[in-house]
């Protein structure tokens, strides 16, 4: 039998429902309680109105909203780019090449390694309140070093991502044609049981629309959803293929078209935003506004990876997004909330309405907009995954 905790004296709940609370996109409700029963929200209200439970919890005051869905990372891999970014930041600019001294250091760490690694940066994730994230493969391109990563992933995350065209392999740089080959044949065989998703990296140096195109296809074809790093470093067919092929999300959406923000505001792909990269390599913003004005879903995440945004944390993210790119603190943690999880297609998460999953942040503050009002300030002070108090 699972047992019941309110947690009450919430100055500010948030809850990510529209339907629910204020019925702001926010679905914010003041002086609040949230009534977990198992792993499962059962209610949510003003605290005077709250049923009796078996346990309770004192918010003291402070804000509580759903646990960050941190919809795009890059977790593994091996080695070290300290180096790459003090040049960069030293002048020399980004280019996507190098993600292949990621990919040599993957090849040569072991399973333990990877899976350390991963632990590690998951729960550096945790403690900054982010309780669901996917993550992708990337950095082997090779069959057995795509599905190692995959299989090591998939044993800590539902989301998890096939991106074996994150670049060509080095050793089939001359023949990219025997690479998309690969992608879609050997190596797709061998991942697609370990992965919910397929994704391309989009991109001049990286792979054009067509390969783009039959990578995405041919994964759909082996049961994978597709999702699409698109128009990051220049303008691109990135979006409008995503668009094409219903895929749940274009992440990055920096250099965009207006028909490129037409084609996302009249679909279900969501423009997933990661001002990490932006940050990390001192590039434009993305342009938050102009996708929210033309009413396309726009989420945030962060990119995490240790070549352009090696940053866990949510909360950063929602602080550039407001300061940077046009976004108002309640779109920004809506974004890095609900609009993770649509970015997911998930409903279940990102939300605290009844029947999602008890997937909740404590905040030492009295409402969520200090996430962006305090940078750099650790603020989470729990967080509940699954029902449990993990933090
Ligand atoms: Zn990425």
């Amino acid at each position: 039998m699972s047992s019941s905790t309110v947690i009450t004296n919430i100055a500010a709940l948030v809850t990510s429902d529209p339907s629910l609370g204020d019925n702001s996109p926010l679905g914010l409700v003041r002086d609040a309680a949230v009534v977990i029963d198992g792993d499962r929200v059962a209610w949510t209200g003003e605290s005077s109105k709250a049923p009796a439970t078996d346990n309770r919890v004192d918010a003291g005051g402070r804000a509580v909203l759903p646990g960050f869905v941190d919809s795009h990372s890059h977790l593994l891999f091996g080695g070290d780019r300290t180096e790459e970014f003090n040049a960069r930041m030293s002048g020399r600019p980004y280019s996507a090449g190098g993600i292949r001294t990621t990919v040599a250091a993957t090849r040569a760490a072991s399973d333990a390694e990877l899976e350390a690694g991963l632990t590690r940066y998951l729960e550096e994730a945790l403690r900054q309140g982010t309780t669901t994230f996917e993550t992708k493969s990337g950095y082997g391109l090779t069959t057995a070093d795509e599905s190692r990563a995959l299989r090591v992933a998939a044993r800590h995350t539902d989301e998890v991502t096939f991106l074996g065209a994150h670049i060509v392999a080095p050793e089939l740089a001359d023949d990219p044609a025997a690479y998309v080959a690969l992608v879609t044949g050997e190596m797709l065989d061998a991942c697609a049981p370990h992965a919910r998703w397929i994704d391309v990296f989009c991109e001049k140096g990286a792979f054009d629309g067509d390969q783009a195109r039959a990578i995405l296809t041919a994964g759909r074809a082996r049961g994978l959803h597709p999702r699409i790093h698109a128009n990051q470093l220049s303008y691109g067919p990135g979006v409008q293929l995503a668009v094409e092929l219903d895929a749940a999300s274009a992440d990055h959406c920096t250099h965009l078209t207006d028909a490129d923000v037409d084609a996302l505001a009249n679909s279900r792909t969501v423009a997933t935003l990661l001002p990490g990269a932006e940050f990390s390599t001192r590039a434009r913003w993305p342009d938050a506004r102009r996708l929210l004005d033309a009413g396309a879903t726009v989420a945030l995440s962060t990119d995490c990876n240790p070549g352009s945004s090696f940053t866990s944390s949510v909360p950063f993210c929602i602080a550039l997004a407001v300061r940077d790119m046009g976004m108002t603190p309640d779109e920004a943690v809506w974004s890095a909330t609900a609009g993770g999880a649509a970015a997911l297609r998930r409903d279940d998460i990102g939300r605290l309405t009844p029947g999602a999953h008890a997937d909740l942040t404590l905040l030492d503050a009295p409402s969520h907009v200090h996430l962006a009002y305090r940078p750099g300030v650790p603020l989470v002070r729990g967080v509940w995954r699954r029902g449990v108090r993990v933090v």
